[in-house]
Parts: C-alpha cells; structure tokens; sequence
C-alpha cells in the first residue's frame, strides 16, 4: 500500500474526547472516528487489524471444530420472553417494534436465535456434538459507552455455541473452548491471563474470562503467587475458618450517638477498631428488602450477594427505603430486630461476638451484640471482596491483584437454553433428552483497543506483529529524489514479494512529520531510506518495540529483513513457525 494513496487520516493533537490511552491513539493514527456516542467506524487501519484479528480467532476456532455460520442482527422478541430474558437482560437490550407492532430487538448475544435454529434442525444423538461459531456486530445499549473501543455499544463480537449429548461431552467441548482461547490470545502476541469468572445476564454454572493484562484494565483479577488459581474480583472467594466463639458475657446495649454515620466515627467514639463494627447495608432484592451484613472495614461484593440471594434485580435501597425498613435516618440500621425478609451476613462474622451495629433507632447504636443471640441471621455466606491480605482459596498461597482487560469469556450453559426452549435431541434408545449447551464469546473489536493499553509509548502504538495493520513501513526521506523514488520502489515490491504486509510512505511530506507518523501508527518495523544512505550502501532499519536503530548493507538485504522479522516475533512470545499471518 502506498500511503500518499491510502486513508489513514492521522491526527497531530490529543482527541479531547479520549479519556484511555488506546482511545487517543486509536483516534489518532486514524484507526476509527466516532459516529456517535459508542458507534464507530473502522477507517481502513482499523479494519484491516479487525480482519487480522478475527483471521486468528476463525484459524483457531476452526481447528478446534468450530463450524463457522452467521446469524441475523436483528432477532424477534418471542424468542426472549420464551427464554425468559426479554425482562431480565433489562436496557443493555435494544428493542424495537416492527410496522405490524411486533417486538424485536438488536442481538446483543444469540443463545436465543442459535438454540431456536438447533431445536429445529437437531433430532438425533447422531447430529452431536455440534459448535457453531460466527463473528459478527453485536449491540449492547450500554449505560456509559466509554474508552472507545473498549465498551462500545455497536461492537464485533465471535461468538460460539457448543451442544453436546451429556455432561461429559460437554466438558470436552469446554475445554476444547479453552485450549482454542489460549491459543488465539497466544498467536495474538497479548500478555493474558485465563480467570475463574462469575457467569452474568447469560447464565450458567461455570465460567472463565481471558484478561489481557494492562494496567488500565477495568477488572481486577485476583491470582495466586503460589499455585494457578486466578479469579476475577467479582468472583475470587474469600474462605474463612475459625472455631465457634463462646456467647458474648454482655447483654447488648443501646448507645446514644446522635449525628455519627461512617465506620470511622463511630469506631472513633466506641474506642475500637473497624474490624469490631457491622454494617448493615440494605438492598431491593427483586423488589423485597434484603439486608447484607459485613465487618466495617470489608467491602460487600454485589455480584456474590446477587448470586448468593438468587434474584433478577438487585438495587441498593434508596434514603426513603433504607428509613421505612429501619425506622431510622441512613446510618443506622442493624440487624437486631430488622424487619426484613432476609439477613445474610459475611463468613467471618460467624466466628466472632460483640460487635457494634446501628440499633433501627435514629442517633442509636447498640454495643456487645451477639448475632446467634440477639439477630435473626438467615445464613452466613461469602459476601466480601478479596484483598491482598486473604490467603489463597485453594492453596493458603498469597493473594495479589493485577488489572486486566476482559476479552473473552467462555461458559458452560448447561440446559439453560435447551430447557427454556426445548432443545432435544433422540439419545441411542430413543429416549427425548435435553441438549448440554455452552457459549464462548471474544471481543474481537475490544482486542484491538487492549493490544494498545497493553503495548504503547509516548509516541504511538506498538502493535504485535500478529495485528498491526501492516508489518513494515518504508519511510522515503525525500520522495522528490529520483534516486530514493526508485530504491525504495525497489524495496517495497520487495518485501511485498516476500509476502510481508508492507506501507510505502511516498508522502511529500519531512521526514520528521513522517518519522513522527510511523511511529504512531504503530508497524513493528521501520526502514528509512535516504539518499545518503544509499549513496553508502546502507539503509536504516527502526525496531519500534525496542527504538532500536540500525544501518544495514544493502547487499543483506533479505538475510537482515529475515534476522528483523524473526527478532520481533520472538519478542512477543511467536516463533518463525507459527503461522500468524
Ligand atoms: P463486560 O463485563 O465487559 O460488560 P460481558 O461479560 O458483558 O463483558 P460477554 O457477554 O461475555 O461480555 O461478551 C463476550 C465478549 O464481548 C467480552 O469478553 C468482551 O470482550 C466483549 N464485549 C462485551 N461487551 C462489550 C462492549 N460493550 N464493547 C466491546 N466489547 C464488548
Ligand atoms: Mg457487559
């Protein structure tokens, strides 16, 4: 490709809109403009890493027997309310009527359209094990489109859906999901890791999500330092032993402590540590009030608490129902005699007495509290986020936390699906059973925003080779010079011969301005050709992972473009051999 013939709009100042750094550089190096708020087009740069992308994810999905398809965007609403999730999926959904007045909605995922095509299509135990898999745009009217590329709300999604005969064959088919992901985010070049994972609005048993790690990443993943255990935040458990605790020796007792709300303040005026409060939050569980209760320097986790109370919706209470269901001002509420149609309370405060807690009476707490004796506590269960203090849930190994960016997500969906919507299949005996499910989704839009987070500098991206738009860039310092013209004519129909995807900047440009555009835009490799390079024989070569700079012979030409290309692999983890192009 010739640039002076190309589109790739670059941009010399910061985006103002851009708050994450793939966001800016994407704008930049003119890789996508905003057509409104999470609706992108992909300029031709950014198309071309998609396809380079999405040519992985297809070559690895394929080799795993992944049979690719392609479903329709926009699926009819009977499909939903038979599935049950028309309600449940809530406003991410975006719906529409027909001009006969029929719902439809955009897919935003499509267990619904690909479970109706399989109940139809799929008789006999002969017909499985089955996964179909499509790569296509997917929308999601997302609260807060954000970061560009990262949380769009028209987005390129693969997704994949596997049905098997029984459990087993659906673990095989898992697996089968998993090993394909790690490949795929291997042969990406993108430092990864495979997390435990809670299932979400898609639901399921048993989940993993693929994080590629960066800094800015949006998740936070917990992982061992001592074993493989590595979990998402949301999801990593906290276990929590200890021998039952002998009952408090005091009867509670109620305090005056008119205008104090935050754990500090009140642990300030009991003279106790944190660790000695309980807070009582209250939530709107699917409409009925629920209270959460916690050790005041433990942060409540909402998703183990919506999982934990098995319910649709689950909203924090607001001022007036925190006042209706306490009695009290906001601040004090406690569980000794809430009325409420459940108390849940974290593990550990099973295994300790004498806690403060609001007493449901403004201005009030009560002090030596014993939950057993004086609280009517439904259970106790594991309700808190990890902290780097907790100890490894399988191993007693030590906790860290990294961040990282969700790319894709596998699940096992069991019979879900089949169920809601009667997938059967014939068994051997004739006997009408129902299909095991699962799904594997891959951000394919999202993987190119996180190659970004992940691999950057001040000047530009630094794109892996697997999906940087083009390899190498030839960079004519003076095009105007018949000399340089025709070397680096030369070169480029060179490296095109070897099958190397190539850019030709020919611009009449400078060459700081085209120094400075290169590295925006990201290729592994840069070779700058001027006339007094070639009056020496030599050209310069720019390895942009590194900044390396070099001069080579022009009579090794091809042995030092091997040496280069095979160099950059290497750096990110690819050998000669695999066949990322
Ligand atoms: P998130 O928690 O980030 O909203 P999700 O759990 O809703 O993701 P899935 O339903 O598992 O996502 O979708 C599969 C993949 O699609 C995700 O792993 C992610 O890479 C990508 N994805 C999901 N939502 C978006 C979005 N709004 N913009 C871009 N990519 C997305
Ligand atoms: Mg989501």
């Amino acid at each position: 490709m010739r640039w002076s013939r190309y589109f790739i709009p670059t941009l010399k100042e910061e985006p103002a809109e851009a708050e994450v750094i793939s966001h800016k550089l994407l704008l930049r190096a003119g890789m996508i403009r905003k057509l409104t708020s999470g609706i992108y087009t992909y300029l031709p740069t950014g198309w071309k890493a998609l396809q380079k992308i999405s040519a992985i994810v297809r070559q690895e999905m394929n080799r795993f027997h992944g049979i690719e398809l392609l479903m329709p965007a926009v699926q009819p609403g009977d499909l939903w309310m038979e599935s049950n999730r028309w309600d449940a999926y809530g406003k991410e959904l975006l719906r529409f009527k027909d001009r006969h007045g029929r719902d439809y909605c955009i897919g935003p995922t499509h267990e619904e359209v690909i479970t109706d095509l399989i109940r139809r299509e799929i008789k006999s135990y002969r017909n499985l094990p089955l996964n179909l898999y499509q790569i296509q745009t997917k929308f999601r009217d997302e609260i807060r489109p954000r970061f560009g590329l990262m949380r769009c709300r028209e987005f390129i999604m693969k997704d994949a859906y596997s049905f098997d005969m029984d459990d087993p064959g659906a673990s095989r088919s898992y697996e089968g999901m998993r090993q394909a992901y790690v490949s795929i985010f291997e042969k990406l070049g993108l430092r990864f890791r495979a997390v435990e994972a809670d299932s979400g609005a898609i639901g399921g048993s048993f989940s993993h999500e693929f994080m590629v790690l960066a800094e800015t990443g949006e998740d936070t993943i917990a992982t061992c330092t001592d074993c493989d255990y590595a979990a998402n935040l949301e999801k990593a458990e906290v276990t929590c032993q200890g021998p039952d605790c002998d009952e408090c020796s005091m009867p509670a007792e109620r305090v005056s402590t008119p205008g104090l709300h935050t754990v500090e303040e009140i642990a300030g005026f009991f003279n106790v540590s944190p660790d000695r409060i309980i807070k009582t939050m209250l939530y709107n569980a699917d409409g009925k009030p629920v209270a959460a209760l916690i050790r005041g320097d433990r942060e409540l986790n909402e998703i183990k608490l919506k999982n934990i109370l098995d319910v649709q919706t689950l909203t924090m209470a607001t001022k007036e129902e925190v006042e209706k269901w306490s009695k009290a001002r906001v601040g004090f509420a406690g569980p000794v005699g809430l009325k409420v149609s459940r108390i849940v309370a974290d593990l550990e405060l099973q295994f300790d007495t004498d806690w403060v807690t609001g007493a449901n009476e403004t201005d009030f707490h009560l002090r030596h509290v014993d939950l057993r004796r004086d609280a009517q506590i439904s259970g106790y269960f594991d309700l808190r986020t990890i902290t780097e203090q907790d100890p490894c849930p399988r191993c007693e190994g030590n906790i860290y936390l990294t961040k990282g960016i969700e790319v894709g997500h596998i699940f096992k969906l069991g019979t879900k699906y089949s169920q809601a919507m009667k997938a059967t299949y014939l068994d051997e005996n004739g006997r009408e059973k129902l299909i095991i499910m699962g799904c594997y989704g891959i951000g394919v839009s999202r993987i190119l925003a996180a190659c970004i987070e992940q691999n950057h500098d001040q000047n530009g991206i630094i794109f892996t080779p697997a999906i940087t738009p083009f390899e190498m860039v030839v960079i004519a310092l003076n095009i105007k010079d018949d000399l340089v013209r025709e070397k680096v004519e030369k070169i480029y129909e060179h490296l095109k011969g070897l099958g190397i995807d190539v850019l030709l900047d020919d611009r009449d440009e400078r060459p700081g301005f085209k120094f400075k555009d290169a590295d925006l835009i990201g290729s592994p490799v840069q070779i700058i050709v001027g006339a007094k390079g070639i009056k020496n024989g030599v050209f310069e070569v720019k390895i942009r992972h590194s900044g390396e700079r070099m001069e080579i012979p022009m009579e090794y030409f091809s042995t030092q473009i091997a040496r280069i290309r095979n160099e950059v692999l290497v750096h990110y983890g690819l050998s000669k051999n695999n066949n990322y192009l």
